[in-house]
């Protein structure tokens, strides 16, 4: 039963966008409790995919995973036609126009809070309204969101210890419960003749397959869940794996926050109880849950960051630029720096678009304060290569990397590619899974090969300048350089 306070409504549309799951999903739980029958849409929209390169993983993700949504919806649905009604359309006008024609007297989907998605559903939401239709949105991406967490004077946090134990005292049974939505799945309406189509193919969509990285990145809820459960067997390791790229350590359930194939509230709640009962692990991977949702209000209160620095002192920062600097993006973009654990990095994100949180880091730091380069650059390449790229996420991490967002990293703490690379991929198997055209090198060599010996270099088939590149820089006149480059920061 609906609440009595809520309206109630013969027809209901859920408008499915980064929340590919049926399980314990907040809109579609508020429309099948609040409408006689329920739709289910899930849009590609045009101002969306347009834009994209033609090969997008997360093209292939996506669809993969709506291809399980619709299964799902139509097992539960019962009905011959149920299913998921699938658009590729301009999702302003489509929205509106479906609910007019299947008579929807609501449309309900789940908070987006990026700049340009709520440019979208305020425009949806006029459109609606225009014709007496309702939009109701919902918290369902994150644990807490917007101003639910603020400090006691009431203004938004910007120093992620004190949010996270804001957040943790906040947090109950209530915000981690999921939402049952199977029990209501009767008020699923089958699909009009004129919708029951399968999910486009990617050819049709203009989209041509990718690999989807390698090994496979399993897809849709099923894919999560996989992943969640194969994690829950090494999560008490957590704490002590999660710096080494070559280690089965973190959880790789990113790219499944980012599309919804899986419930943050079924992760968050797990880890929660774990921590009650002290295991370590799942308090360290708790706290990463929290700097997803600190990213999150950051991003809600602060929506200059999109653009600006968060600490505005950092944007009289002069970035080196012109042909030298394109020519040294370009070699750390294809990973041709000359630093190993660098450009193994790049040859991860390229390859798989995944990215260990370590090397994101590492990476970052060196565009930034190696090569001098502004951290948007960064920032931009990372979003169209990511597969979990998600603006709140990537801005604040970019943000700490360059020392310009909230709570970063200070700006003379300056990573050593060498040393991070010796103490986090001590025995070099990430590099060499990557690199392999220094995978003969020992390995006190292989994490700065302009340091090995002739002998070792020609042994291992090595040539600098031909089969792997010289350092395009040198580390320590860079560190110098940098320093130079942020005492405007210092003076401002
Ligand atoms: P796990 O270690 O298993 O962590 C669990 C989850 O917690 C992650 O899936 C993620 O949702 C969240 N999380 C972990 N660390 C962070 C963090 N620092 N900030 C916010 N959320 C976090 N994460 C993204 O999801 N999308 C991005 O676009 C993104 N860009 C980044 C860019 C840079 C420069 C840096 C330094 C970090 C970025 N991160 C981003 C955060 C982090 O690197 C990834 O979330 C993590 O590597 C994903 O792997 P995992 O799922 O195995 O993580």
């Amino acid at each position: 039963m609906a609440p009595s306070s809520e309206p109630s409504y013969p027809t209901g549309l859920v408008w499915f966008r980064r929340d590919l799951r049926t399980t314990d999903h907040a809109a579609l739980y508020r429309a099948l409790t609040q409408c006689q029958q329920v739709h289910c849409v899930f849009v590609f929209d045009h101002e969306i995919l347009n834009p994209l390169a033609r090969t997008d993983r997360r093209v292939e993700f996506i669809r993969e995973s709506l291809q399980e949504l619709d299964g799902v919806l139509r097992t539960l649905s019962a009905h011959p036609r149920g299913g998921l009604i699938v658009l590729h359309a301009v999702a302003t006008e489509a929205v509106p126009a479906l609910a007019h024609s299947l008579g929807a007297q609501a449309v309900f989907a789940n908070h987006d809070d990026e700049p340009q998605a709520l440019a979208r559903d305020s425009l949806v939401r006029t459109r609606l309204a225009i014709a007496g239709r309702a939009f109701h949105t919902f918290k369902d991406h994150t644990i807490l969101e917007r101003s639910e967490v603020l400090t006691q004077t009431g203004n938004p946090y910007s120093v992620f210890t004190p949010y996270k134990n804001a957040w943790l005292k906040k947090v109950d049974a209530f915000q981690l419960k999921g939402y049952t939505v199977e029990r209501h799945a009767h008020r699923l309406a089958p699909r009009p003749l004129d919708h029951c189509h399968p999910v486009p193919t990617l050819a049709s969509l203009g989209f041509e397959a990718t690999t989807l990285s390698q090994p496979r990145l399993p897809t849709g809820a099923s894919g999560a869940q996989q992943l969640f459960d194969d994690f829950l067997g090494r999560i008490e390791r957590y704490d002590d794996t999660r710096n080494f790229p070559a280690v089965k350590g973190p959880s790789y359930l990113s790219v499944h926050l980012r599309f919804g194939t899986i419930s943050p509230r079924l992760l968050a709640r797990t880890a929660h109880r774990l921590m009650l009962d002290g295991n370590p692990g799942a308090t360290t991977w708790l706290s990463e849950l929290i700097w997803r949702d600190f990213y999150f209000q950051i991003l809600h209160h602060h929506p200059h960051v999109v653009d600006r620095s968060f600490k505005p002192a950092y944007d009289a920062i002069q970035w080196e630029s012109g042909p030298e600097a394109d020519a040294l993006f370009a070699a750390w973009c294809e990973g041709r720096t000359g630093y190993p654990l660098v450009d193994a990095a790049m040859a991860q994100i390229n390859q798989t678009g995944y990215m260990h949180n370590r090397l994101r880091m590492v990476v970052a730091s060196f565009l930034v304060k190696d090569l001098g380069i502004d951290w948007r650059r960064g920032e931009a390449y990372f979003a169209t290569h990511l597969n979990d790229f998600d603006l709140a996420a990537n801005n604040g991490g970019w943000q700490w990397a360059s020392s310009s967002g909230c709570d970063a990293q200070p700006y003379f703490r300056i990573f050593n590619p060498v040393s991070q690379s010796e103490k986090f991929d001590p025995e070099g198997k990430f590099i060499r899974r990557y690199l392999p055209q220094l995978a003969k090198l020992p390995t006190a060599a292989l994490h700065a090969p302009w340091r090995a010996r002739p002998l070792e270099l020609q042994e291992a088939g090595v040539v600098l300048g031909d089969t792997y590149p010289h350092p395009v820089v040198d580390h320590d006149s860079a560190r110098l350089r940098t320093l130079q480059r942020y005492a405007v920061v210092k003076a401002g």
